[in-house]
C-alpha cells in the first residue's frame, strides 16, 4: 500500500508539474497573441423576446493558436486574469466592440441601433481605470455610451460592494449600462439588486438548462425576473437551446434571450447583416 501510495503521489505530482508547465506556457504565448493577430472578437445575437427582433450583441474572445488550437476562453481568460494580462487584452476587447457596433445598422436609419455588450474581468473592475478606458473607447469610436453595455459577474460586484456601487455609479454618469453576468450561481440573493445600481441581470445559462425538467430552476428563474421587473431591471436569459425554453421564457416575461437556438457568435460582418 505504501509503494503504490508513493507512485500515486508521484503521478499527482508530475501531472501538476505538467499543468503549471502548461500554464506558464500559455501565459508566455498570450502575452504576443494580440499582436500576432490571434486574438479576436465574435458576437453573438440577442433577441427581444416580444417581437424576435435583434437588439444586441454580446462581444467574445477567441484565440486560435497555431499549435494549441482554438484555446477555450473559460481557460485562457483565466490565465490572463491572474497573470494581468487582462489589463492590457480588456482594453483592446473594448475598443474593437465598441469599434465594430459603431458601424452596426447604419445602412437604414430608422432602425434601432444594436447595443454592444462587453465582458468586464474581475481584475478590470478592481484596476480603477475603467472609467476612464471606457470613455476614451467611446471617444475614439464615436459609439452612443447609451450603445455600450459592460457585463460584470455578480460576485466580482459582492465581493466588494463599495467600490463597485461607486464604480457603476460613475459609468452610469457616462451613460453606459450595467448588467450582471451568471447571474443566481453567486447565492447573494436578489437583495443586492436593491443597493448595486444594475440595468440588467443575465440569469445563468444553468438555470435555462434545467428549467424544462427541474421545477427549482424553473421557480427561480421566475422569481429572478419578477424581482428584477419590480425594481425597473431588464432580464436576459443566456444559454437558450431549445425552443420550449425561449416559450416558456416568454411566457413569464423575461425581455431578452440569448443562445443557440437564436444565434450562434458570428463575425462582425455577419452580425452587421444580420442588424440591417
Ligand atoms: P459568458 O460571459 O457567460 O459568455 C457566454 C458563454 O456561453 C460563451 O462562451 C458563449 O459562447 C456560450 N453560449 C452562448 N449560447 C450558448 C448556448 O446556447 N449553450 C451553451 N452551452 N453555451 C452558450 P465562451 O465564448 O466560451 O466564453 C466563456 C466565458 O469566457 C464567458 O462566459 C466569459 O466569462 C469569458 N469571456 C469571453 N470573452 C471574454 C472577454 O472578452 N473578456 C472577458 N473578461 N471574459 C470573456
Ligand atoms: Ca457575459
Ligand atoms: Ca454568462
Ligand atoms: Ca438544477
Amino acid at each position: 500500500a505504501k509503494v503504490a501510495g508513493k507512485n500515486c503521489y508521484r503521478f499527482y505530482s508530475r501531472a501538476m508539474d505538467q499543468a503549471v508547465e502548461r500554464r506558464v506556457r500559455m501565459e508566455q504565448e498570450l502575452r504576443g497573441a494580440w499582436e500576432r493577430g490571434e486574438l479576436s472578437l465574435v458576437y453573438q445575437p440577442v433577441v427581444r423576446l416580444s417581437d424576435g427582433k435583434l437588439v444586441g450583441a454580446e462581444a467574445l474572445l477567441r484565440w486560435q493558436h497555431p499549435e494549441l488550437g482554438m484555446v477555450a476562453p473559460s481557460v485562457f481568460i483565466d490565465v490572463a486574469e491572474q497573470s494581468g494580462l487582462i489589463e492590457v487584452i480588456g482594453p483592446r476587447v473594448l475598443r474593437a466592440a465598441c469599434a465594430a457596433a459603431a458601424r452596426w445598422g447604419f445602412e437604414d436609419d430608422t432602425l434601432e441601433k444594436p447595443f454592444i455588450s462587453v465582458n468586464v474581468s474581475p481584475r478590470q473592475l478592481r484596476s480603477g481605470d475603467l472609467p476612464e478606458t471606457v470613455a476614451e473607447c467611446l471617444r475614439e469610436t464615436g459609439l452612443a455610451p447609451g450603445r455600450l453595455h459592460l457585463e460584470l459577474t455578480e460576485t466580482a460586484v459582492i465581493s466588494d460592494e463599495a467600490h463597485a456601487s461607486a464604480l457603476l455609479s460613475t459609468l452610469h454618469r457616462a451613460g453606459v449600462k450595467v448588467w450582471l453576468d451568471d447571474f443566481g450561481t453567486g447565492f447573494s440573493g436578489l437583495s443586492h439588486l436593491r443597493r448595486v445600481p444594475v440595468d440588467g441581470v443575465k440569469i445563468d445559462r444553468s438555470f435555462i438548462a434545467d428549467m424544462l425538467r427541474d421545477p427549482d430552476d424553473l421557480a427561480l428563474t421566475t422569481a429572478i425576473i419578477a424581482m428584477a421587473h419590480s425594481l425597473g431591471i431588464t432580464v436576459v436569459a443566456e444559454g437558450v437551446e431549445q425552443e420550449g425554453q425561449l416559450d416558456l421564457l416568454r411566457e413569464r416575461g423575461c425581455d431578452l434571450a440569448q443562445g443557440y437556438w437564436l444565434g450562434y457568435p458570428v463575425s462582425a460582418h455577419e452580425l452587421n447583416q444580420m442588424a440591417s
